[in-house]
Order: structure tokens, then C-alpha cells, then sequence
């Protein structure tokens, strides 16, 4: 499963839409500082599900939204969407190519779309299960993250293993089945 593309709108600094397109192999995204190279990763933890704005460097749910410039108003809403070759049907579904999408409003209202039919975030999260790409996967290490795993206790750094080797979903079952 290869992220091809991703689409930005009201995003932090992408106040107008910006389309990036990923080839096969390596990208690289190089620019001066303050030129929106960590929002774009920012923008790929936040349409997978982030939840804690602090993470995307933020204070409250409104920081993501264009905030405007002293020639430009600021946007109404943020709008995010990356496109997935689904070609080996890596995620459960029909489609070959599944675009998630995540809109917030000023207002506060979150939106969430799967091929751009509504869905909730916990859709997502059930379609992306496993595959290693969802929320709080480590598709996405930030630099904090590398010092964390580094810093960690041995059981704390189990616990990661556990997850990219894919056990912990097994766990969490078995503890659903032995409550049940
Ligand atoms: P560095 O090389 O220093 O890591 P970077 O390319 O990663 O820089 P980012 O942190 O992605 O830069 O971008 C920071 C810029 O995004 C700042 O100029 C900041 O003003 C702008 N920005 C963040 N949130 C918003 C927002 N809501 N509206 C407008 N601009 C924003
Ligand atoms: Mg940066």
C-alpha cells in the first residue's frame, strides 16, 4: 500500500489547495525553516485520527485552521485528504484506491470520509487496523519520539515492539474475550 497523494486545503500555512504526489522510492520535502514541512506530517497524523492538538503543535482544535496573513483571511475550515493505492487490497475493501478525508470547522464540527461518503473516525481506525499506518502507528516518528524510545524502560520499549510486530491487537482481544 503506497500513499500516492495528499491534499491540503485551510491546513496551518496551506491556506490555498496544495496537492502533493508521491512517486515510488524515496520523497524527501526540503525548504527553509517555517516553510510547512512538519505541518504536512502534521496533516498525515491529523486526517489518520490525532486527537491532541498539542501533538500537531497546536493549543486548541482551531490552530490547524489557516489562521490568515495581513494580506490573506483566514480560511473557515481545514480540509485534508490522502489517497491510498489499495491495489492489493492491503485494507478490506472493494476499492483500489481509498481516499480518507478529515474537514474541521471554527465551529468546532469534525467530519471524517472514507471515498468521500461520511463515516466516524472509528471507521478509519477499524479500516486501517493492522496495516501499521493507523493513529499512534509508527508510520509517523517524530524526532521526540526517537529520543522516547531510546530513554525507555525495557517493558516500555516491549510494548512498542509488541505493536509493529502487530501482537498487541491479539492482546487486546484476548482481554475482550476474557471479559466477556
Ligand atoms: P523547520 O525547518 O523549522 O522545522 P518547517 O518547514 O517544519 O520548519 P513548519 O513547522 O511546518 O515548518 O511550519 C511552521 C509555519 O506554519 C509557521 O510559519 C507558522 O506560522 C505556520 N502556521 C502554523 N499554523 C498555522 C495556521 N493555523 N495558520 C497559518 N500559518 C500557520
Ligand atoms: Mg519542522
Amino acid at each position: 500500500m503506497q500513499l500516492l497523494k495528499m491534499e491540503l486545503r485551510g491546513f496551518k500555512s496551506f491556506a490555498d489547495k496544495t496537492t502533493l504526489t508521491f512517486d515510488k522510492g524515496i520523497t524527501a520535502i526540503v525548504g527553509p525553516n517555517g516553510s510547512g514541512k512538519s505541518n504536512i506530517s502534521d496533516a498525515v497524523r491529523w486526517v489518520m485520527g490525532e486527537q491532541n492538538v498539542r501533538q500537531l503543535r497546536g493549543q486548541k482544535s482551531e490552530d490547524i485552521i489557516f489562521a490568515g496573513t495581513q494580506t490573506r483571511r483566514p480560511q473557515g475550515a481545514a480540509e485534508v485528504s490522502l489517497y491510498f493505492d489499495n491495489s492489493d487490497h492491503a485494507l478490506d475493501t472493494e476499492f483500489t484506491e481509498v481516499v480518507v478525508t478529515r474537514r474541521l470547522f471554527r465551529s468546532g464540527d469534525s467530519e471524517y470520509y472514507i471515498n468521500r461518503r461520511p463515516c466516524r473516525l472509528k471507521d478509519i481506525h477499524i479500516l486501517f487496523a493492522d496495516t501499521g499506518i493507523g493513529q499512534d502507528s509508527m508510520a509517523v516518528i517524530g524526532q521526540n519520539r526517537v529520543d522516547r524510545i531510546l530513554n525507555s524502560k525495557p517493558e516500555e520499549r516491549r510494548v512498542i515492539f509488541e505493536e509493529v510486530a502487530g501482537i498487541s491487537r491479539f492482546k487486546g482481544r484476548k482481554a475482550d474475550g476474557l471479559r466477556k
